[in-house]
């Protein structure tokens, strides 16, 4: 509903004499999904939520002319007689800290001098008049960020490999694939604060020696699409983006590809296959893309939220990016909360914090007053935690400790009324449908894995289904060629690890 609030807002304003003093600003999305259409009147920062057009005359002749406050449209939170209780006291924010999503729903992504008025472009001056590219890849290592796309490989490494890699081609790529359900962090960034890629991007391409590189992001993306093109524009019309930025000589330019939809595409090899306009297939490795990536040069290839921490770490310096977090995984994560929660929404909390912390204390708990189950981490490459693991600190490997992984940050709670062999088999469906076909355990395995499931949610099943579920897994988990292949198996493996009861249950249900 924000387009029509918006058009309506301007109509308003403009009607009562005040578009002179008050501007509407889009911005990307400030994470409280669960209570929008939202939005901020400063400078008193008086936050209204669920804000209908109806409202619209209401906000603009109250507060924008007498300068009163409408108390029914503030956020719940925010308790009346102090209206101007900072946001980052509400328990949705307390317990968050923004680095990656540090300006999304604060500044207009469309307006360059916005990011520039948040320190944007002064980690990339930074880098290219006051450090060598040696000095920028020592300061990503030391910071010990990991990508956050799904694996958690050391950026830094990623990065030495590519600049120890010989030749005058490099690419740096961007993952803005985002294809698993219930993940929209990557779609947030880019739509919110696209710069913060672009100005990552342009200093791993000083840092590894490359001129180039390449965005990916879906089709399905078009707000995220158009806001990066803008973007890319605007850098080049302010010389930050091109030939000779900031006049040192160095030269960097960007393009854009647009995926069509193929959830493997977010593998690395695949996408760059299908940069490279083939069919968006992987290809085994060795050899890895810091040494034949892009078009068989050097690459380094990182995801949206993997940059969008790179400007901050360049300017604050790696030691205070490495004191948030536990000890092998260095700062924030950003979560798509979904499913059963209270405050659907976008959060971003230190490594660290415990799964109780972000669905009761950020999240709001389960609502209608139901009984929280698991909470499924990782997509249809991750597991589902269960509620005896409701305090594990989360953190890579602490999720893969208990048979989920990170992924890229979707996080879907269950309550009790959810079927976990249900859950398994749509994530399975999901796989199912997504596979390249290429290799064999994963277009005949998983689809054989999915006939098994079918077979025991019909009612069909008998107990040894379980045990040839388990074993297929492990082959297909051992031999499949990528990771869509590799991990497939994990919400079949987890369910049946922690929920094996209602396996058996939908067995024995049968006789
Ligand atoms: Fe394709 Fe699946 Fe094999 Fe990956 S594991 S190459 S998606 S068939």
């Amino acid at each position: 509903g924000s387009e029509n609030l918006i058009k309506s807002l301007e109509t308003e304003i403009k009607a009562k004499g005040l578009d002179k003093e008050v501007k509407v600003v889009r911005t990307g999305c400030f994470g409280l999904c669960e209570e929008g259409p939202n939005m901020i009147i400063y400078p008193e920062g008086v936050f209204y939520s669920h804000v209908k057009v109806t409202d619209v005359p209401e906000i603009v002749e109250e507060h924008l002319y007498k300068g009163r406050i409408v108390k029914r449209l503030l956020y719940k939170e925010i308790v009346e007689g102090d209206v101007t209780k900072s946001l980052n006291d509400t328990p949705f924010y307390k317990k968050q800290m923004r680095i990656a999503l540090r300006n999304c729903g604060v500044i207009d992504p469309e307006n360059i001098e916005e990011y520039i008025a948040m320190d944007g472009y002064r980690a990339l001056g930074k880098a290219l008049t006051e450090m060598k590219p040696a000095d920028v890849i020592d300061v990503v290592l030391r910071s010990g960020l990991r990508g956050r796309g799904g694996a958690g490989f050391p950026t830094g490494m990623k990065w030495k490999f590519a600049a120890a890699s010989p030749g005058p081609k490099k690419y740096v790529c961007c993952n803005a694939d985002e294809g698993d359900p219930g993940a929209f962090m990557d779609r947030s960034v880019l739509e919110g604060d696209p710069h913060a890629v672009i100005e990552a991007m342009i200093i791993a391409g000083y840092a590894i020696g490359s001129d180039e590189g390449y965005i990916y992001v879906r089709a399905e993306y078009p707000i995220a699409v158009k806001r990066l093109n803008t973007a890319i524009k605007q850098a080049k019309e302010y010389g930050l983006l091109g030939k000779d930025i900031f006049g040192t000589g160095f030269n960097f330019d960007l393009n854009i590809r647009l995926g069509a939809g193929a959830f493997v595409c977010g593998e690395e090899t695949a996408l760059m296959t299908s940069i490279e306009g083939h069919r968006g297939e992987p290809r085994s490795r060795p050899p890895f893309p810091a040494v034949k990536g892009l078009f068989g040069k050097p690459t380094i290839l990182n995801n949206v939220e993997t940059f969008a921490n790179v400007a901050q770490i360049i300017l604050n310096g790696p030691e205070w990016f490495s004191a948030i977090g536990t000890e092998k995984s260095k700062g924030t994560k950003v979560f798509a909360l979904g499913g059963k929660i209270t405050n659907t929404g976008l959060v971003e909390i230190p490594m660290g914090t415990t799964l109780r912390e972000i669905v009761e204390d950020i999240g709001g708990g389960v609502p209608n007053g139901k009984k929280f189950k698991a909470a499924q981490t990782g997509g249809p490459s991750g597991g589902c935690i269960p509620a005896q693991h409701f305090d594990t600190p989360i953190d890579y490997d602490n999720l893969i400790a208990i048979g989920s992984m990170m992924g890229s940050g979707g996080l879907i709670v269950m309550d009790e009324d959810t079927c976990m062999v249900d859950i398994a088999k749509f994530f399975l469906q999901f796989t199912v449908d997504e596979s390249c076909g290429k290799c064999a355990p994963c277009r005949l395995g998983i689809r054989k894995l999915l006939d098994i499931l079918e077979k025991i949610t019909s009612g069909n099943g008998e107990m040894e289904d379980l045990d040839r579920l388990e074993e297929l897994c492990v082959h297909i988990k051992n031999t499949a060629l990528c990771g869509l292949g590799q991990t497939a198996p994990n919400p079949v493996l987890s369910t049946l690890r922690y929920f094996r009861d209602e396996y058996v249950a939908h067995v024995r249900d049968k006789r």
